[in-house]
């Protein structure tokens, strides 16, 4: 499911990584999630699932499957990446690509319905040549180790819905990217600017008018819980933010919450596996956290980072892929960079610059999320216990490896290790006991 929403990836990656408190993404990248351990209604609750073990502080079992979790993601990291990388060459090099733009061409010969009906297909192709993968992933594995709350239908339908949303977003900017590659030599230099405003349309969109297409969002139920949500928030300075709980344990036990705001949007999301697991402290320094990245403008620094990222990957495609194009323009059914079916290499280019430049996007995001977490120690004002056990909770309802390897969380993690953040917060309050 990834690759072929790479150009948004690139975008979405610290939207994702900052504006949640959650540990990194699932391979999956689907939305991510959070726990609960009964279930609301009275339907029958999984095999596995039925000891009723309190999950933290963790047992030896539950140590045991956070070790076997953490090698099983820490493999599918690179797998998956190889992955996409396979399947944009074999519909670049069978001639795919090249057959899938004639038959668009076959219903209209206008160009944006070449583009419309070409990104259709293609992405009912990768969907399709994907799909043993992301069922694997974002299935099978969700459910062995007791996370997914989702029947394989349920889960089928939220992968049409996702597909079908991105198609959207993909198609305008696929639509706007090959008429500047068209128009004008310097397509890079124009579409790493224009995408600026395009970002900051999906940061306002997104929250607020697609994650409502998966999740049920209302005010928050807990009215003791609100006004301390309220009350931390004034104390930063924002006045009468939104505050909502998202009914995410309908996808996954996974924990997480976030606080978006731009313009006028200003909204705290908190999923209902965290009210349940947490407890009032503990959720004012997850909010305080979050607050954190609000106040310090991490969206819009990282923003920054992306578009530079952008530029770059664009203006290096623009000098490498022509002279690829012109070697291979028999096998690939096309000849020239401005042609939609030399998509497919686009996205190839962009997956495999992503996966090499990532070690520098989340490097900045594990320096925000220290800045967070400092920030959320110091506006809760919550004891250095409390924000102990928020990471240990997180650790234990997530399955999230407390101390990965230093090479992993240096390439993959967009969140430092937990063990480390903890350590940050004991250090700082050492420095700075609360209070002063
Ligand atoms: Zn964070």
């Amino acid at each position: 499911m990834r690759c072929y929403i790479s150009f948004l990836i690139l975008l979405l990656v610290f939207m994702g990584a900052n504006s949640t408190f959650g540990v990194e993404k699932t391979p999956a990248a689907q939305i991510d999630d959070s726990l609960k351990i009964d279930s609301s209604d009275t339907e029958e609750i999984p095999a596995a699932a039925e000891t009723i073990q309190p999950v933290y502080p963790m047992s030896p079992e539950r140590s045991e499957m956070l070790a076997s979790y953490s090698r099983h993601r820490n493999s599918w990291r690179f797998l998956s990446f190889f992955i996409d990388v396979i399947l944009l060459v074999i519909v670049l090099y069978t001639g795919l690509s090249g057959r899938l733009r004639r038959w668009a061409e076959a219903i209209s010969r206008k160009k944006y319905f070449v583009y419309f009906f070409y990104t259709m297909f293609f992405f009912i192709v990768m969907f399709i040549l994907g799909f043993p993968v992301s069922y694997y992933l974002g299935f099978v594995v969700e459910h062995d180790y007791g996370f997914s709350n989702q029947t394989f239908s349920e889960w089928f339908v939220e992968s049409l819905k996702f597909l079908g949303v991105s198609f959207i977003f993909a198609f305008i900017l696929i639509s706007i990217l090959y008429w500047l590659i068209n128009k004008t030599r310097h397509w890079w230099l124009y579409f790493a600017i224009g995408m600026l405003p395009f970002a900051v349309l999906l940061i306002i969109i997104v929250p607020v008018f697609v994650a409502p297409l998966f999740n049920k969002f209302e005010p928050l139920q807990n009215e003791t819980l609100a006004v301390e949500m309220r009350g931390l928030a004034e104390k930063a300075g924002i006045h009468d933010p939104d505050i909502f709980q998202v009914n995410a344990s309908k996808q996954s036990k996974k924990l997480n919450a976030y606080f978006t705001g731009m313009f006028n949007t200003k909204r705290m999301v908190l999923y209902d596996n965290i009210i349940e697991a947490l407890s009032v402290n503990e959720l004012k320094y997850v909010m305080g956290h979050e607050i954190g990245h609000y106040k310090m403008n991490h969206i819009w620094k990282g923003l920054m980072l992306a578009l530079v990222m952008i530029f770059a990957a664009a203006f290096l495609a623009d000098r490498i892929l022509p002279r690829i194009i012109r070697r291979n323009s028999f096998r690939f059914g096309f000849n020239k960079l401005g042609n939609i079916a030399g998509l497919p290499l686009l996205i190839l280019f962009m997956t495999v610059f992503e996966f090499f430049s990532q070690p520098v996007s989340n490097g900045l995001s594990r320096y925000f999320e220290y800045q967070a977490d400092e920030f959320g120690y110091r506006l809760s004002e919550v004891s250095v216990d409390n924000a102990r056990v928020v990471f240990e909770k997180l650790s234990a309802y997530n399955l999230s490896d407390p101390e990965p390897s230093p090479v992993i969380e240096f390439w993959f993690y967009d969140h430092p290790a937990l063990s480390k953040r903890i350590e940050n917060i004991q250090k700082l309050n050492e420095n700075m006991p609360p209070g002063v």
